[in-house]
């Protein structure tokens, strides 16, 4: 099958704690084609962090250049620290015929679709505001005050569902991960998105005799 000539691109949004990067990162392993964006940051790394597998960390100040420089497809402070995606490898991975997930805040998602580049949107919810917060709590990498502030953010979040494209509840991460699947499948099979498997298809059959 030929493939097609541009990847899609999918950003994913969920308040903190949802367990976003759990998802995306299995449904990655699951599926051919399909490649994580990595972010750039100011925060500097956690525990267990790695400088270019789970961010490229840099300082504020060389975040800030390459803002001034125009580098950041989307960029954004969350959380006093700031967050943004790399236009050129966006962009690269993209024209490399691979599908991108961004896995990026709320702030972001509304600048990529304000710069009109196509982009399949999916909030991920988690099952309740109770939830969110043993989920947290449970993952003991924030201070008290840190799961507060984050509890409160994503009250006002959690509203921003309606602008997305897909609704994903993570009650249970394996379904979650099912549900994400179904929706970049689902993507995939569009007829603007097969449009080149579909025409080398036709072609087989005795051209000139067919109506399209
Ligand atoms: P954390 O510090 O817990 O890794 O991430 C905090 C928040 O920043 C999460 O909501 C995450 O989605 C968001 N984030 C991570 N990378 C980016 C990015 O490149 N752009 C934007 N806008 N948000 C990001």
């Amino acid at each position: 099958m030929s493939s097609r000539p541009r990847g899609l691109l999918f950003i994913v949004s969920a308040p903190s704690g949802t367990g976003k990067t759990t998802i995306v990162e299995r449904l990655a392993q699951q599926m051919t084609g399909l490649c994580l964006s990595r972010s750039y940051t100011s925060r500097p790394a956690r525990n267990g962090e790695r400088d270019g597998v789970d961010y490229t960390f840099v300082t504020r100040e060389r975040f800030e250049t390459m803002v001034r420089e125009g580098a950041f497809l989307e960029w954004a402070d969350v959380f006093g620290n700031l967050y943004g995606t790399a236009a050129a490898d966006t962009e690269a991975c993209l024209a490399g015929g691979s599908d991108l997930v961004l896995v990026i805040d709320v702030q972001g998602a509304r600048q990529v679709r304000a710069c009109g580049l196509a982009a399949t949107t999916v909030f991920i919810l988690p099952p309740s505001a109770a939830v969110l917060e043993q989920r947290l709590r449970g993952r003991s990498k924030d201070s008290e005050a840190q799961i507060r502030r984050r509890l409160e953010v994503s009250g006002g979040e959690v509203c921003e569902y309606t602008g997305y494209d897909y609704v994903v509840v993570n009650d249970e991460v394996d379904e979650a991960v099912d549900r994400l699947r179904a929706i970049v499948l689902a993507e995939r099979a569009r007829t603007a998105s097969m449009r080149a498997t579909a025409e080398a298809i036709v072609a087989t059959f005795a051209p000139g005799r067919l109506p399209c």
